[in-house]
């Protein structure tokens, strides 16, 4: 054995304390290091010769990037729909590691945790037993894996085996949704759809949800022809969502494959007072959720919830390798995911699960919808500002009171100062033409004092703005 890799071996407690303390010492100040990473260029270094071991590495590491880390992770970061880590999943993410088992076989311990943790999550979203789930890298690949298998549906209606037989007989179909996220025109593209094959239909008015009526009128005109329908369970912009129970309605009358990204609003079935924004939600064939946002897990995890087992083990399976089994016969996720080898990704999730428990969840949830919602009010209130959309779960999605010329200047300079200031992240958009900065509450740290906080320098920086 190389010297180092034994010097090493034989320091493994030593060391690991060691990357203990660096962690804690990490934590314990997360919420005082500035929310956005700062730019940065450094001189590469080159592959090193001869290594430095272990505990150099670490201290080289710190001296390199230790002033850069930012508090990605912390109370403060409202910008896309960024979660945090709680300290049960961090555990469970730094075990992954140590097992470094595969969860890709059968009759295995890592086979059996994330099955009982997809068990768990169903339980908490309030899903049939009829859908099963599997673990992916994200929401993108769990929005890919479910138009996956419904590629493959589509193809059955049509007397083709897509994963056989490639996407020839598929050419000029179309994907319906109003607003999708731009992970599920992504999978298009990935799949062989084709971004363009994305039929965005109208909303509601002032809204950012389908009109039900304009994609009644769609199917009448397409009956007969295979469709997939992609519906929003929060939209990124607003939390709004698609009338899941009308979708579902149609889907029985129409007979369309149902996907619904519900990445982050499918933690709205936690709450009893907004569970309703999912009714008719279990209608659908294929379901995705992220973990790594509202769960509070670290990044590299996301579930795809479906009830057409046969068609995604078409989809994924390794057929004719006879090392690794017979898909038909021995259950193992790495036939049901586009991952061979893979992570042990739903011990995080387990952790955390048993860790908080449903009461936990709600109680995330629940704080973080209020902090939304008393943003939404500081700032409903307040003539600096204009909020643009009612706060329906999560993200307060606003403007300011300047005039319609000066509103992008504007909202970029407010969002730099944020920045700059490093108490805070938002992120900036575009809502009904209207350039605007959203703020996103799904971190389990987050408090009052952090809003009071943030507000006191929204004002600020925005009174230093009319006056400039
Ligand atoms: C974040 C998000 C995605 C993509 O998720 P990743 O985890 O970044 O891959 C998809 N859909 C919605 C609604 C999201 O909010």
């Amino acid at each position: 054995m190389n010297q180092l890799l034994r010097q090493d071996l034989n320091q493994v407690d030593a060391f690991l304390q060691e990357v203990k303390d660096y962690s804690v010492a990490f934590l314990s100040k997360i919420d005082a290091l500035p929310v956005k990473s700062a730019s940065a260029e450094f001189e590469r270094l080159e592959l090193p010769r001869k290594g430095m071991g272990a505990r150099s590495t670490l201290l080289q590491f710190n001296e390199r990037y230790g002033q850069h880390l930012a508090g990605n992770s912390g109370a403060r970061n409202w910008g896309f729909v960024t979660g945090g880590a709680t300290v049960p999943a961090i555990a469970g993410d730094w075990l992954t590691a140590v097992f470094d088992m595969n969860a890709a076989d059968k009759d295995t311990a890592p086979l059996q945790i994330e099955t009982e943790t997809i068990a768990m999550l169903r339980q908490l979203f309030g899903l049939p037993e009829a859908f099963s789930g599997c673990f992916v890298t994200g929401a993108t690949m769990a929005n890919f894996t479910g138009l996956a298998i419904a590629r493959q549906w589509l193809g059955r209606q049509l007397g083709v085996d897509v994963a056989q037989e490639g996407m020839a007989a598929l050419a000029n179909t179309r994907i319906i949704s109003c607003i999708p996220h731009s992970s599920t025109v992504k999978s298009l593209a990935m799949l062989g759809f084709g971004r363009n094959a994305m039929l965005k239909l109208s909303s509601l008015p002032d809204r950012e949800s389908i009109d039900i009526a304009v994609l009644e009128d769609y199917l009448k005109k397409h009956q007969g022809e295979p469709l997939i329908v992609v519906a929003s369970a929060g939209t990124v912009n607003t939390v709004d969502f698609d009338d899941l129970a009308a979708i579902a309605r149609l889907k029985k009358e129409y007979g369309f494959w149902l996907h619904i990204d519900a990445a982050f609003g499918a933690f709205a079935a936690c709450v009893p007072e907004y569970r309703h924004l999912l009714n008719g939600w279990d209608a659908a064939d294929s379901i995705t959720i992220d973990a790594h946002k509202w769960l509070n897990v670290p990044y590299d995890a996301a579930m795809i919830f479906t009830r057409h087992t046969q068609l995604q083990l078409d989809t994924f399976k390794n057929a004719g390798a006879a090392y690794l089994g017979d898909p038909a016969k021995d259950f193992k996720y790495s036939n049901y995911t586009p991952e061979n080898s893979r992570r042990l990704r739903a011990l995080p999730a387990w952790y955390s699960l048993m860790a908080y428990g449903a009461e936990g969840y709600a109680d995330i949830v629940n704080n973080n919808i209020e902090l939304a919602r008393q943003l939404g009010e500081l700032i409903r209130e307040n003539d600096a500002f204009h909020l643009l959309a009612p706060v329906r779960l999560c993200v307060v999605c606003f403007t300011l009171n300047v005039a319609d010329e000066e509103k992008q200047a504007a909202t970029d300079v407010l969002i730099k100062a944020l920045d700059d200031s490093g108490k805070v992240m938002m992120t900036p958009t575009v809502y009904q033409g209207v350039p605007a900065i959203r703020a996103a509450f799904v971190n389990w740290r987050t408090t009052e004092n952090d809003l009071a906080l943030v507000w006191k320098e929204m004002k600020q920086q925005t009174a230093a703005l009319t006056v400039k």
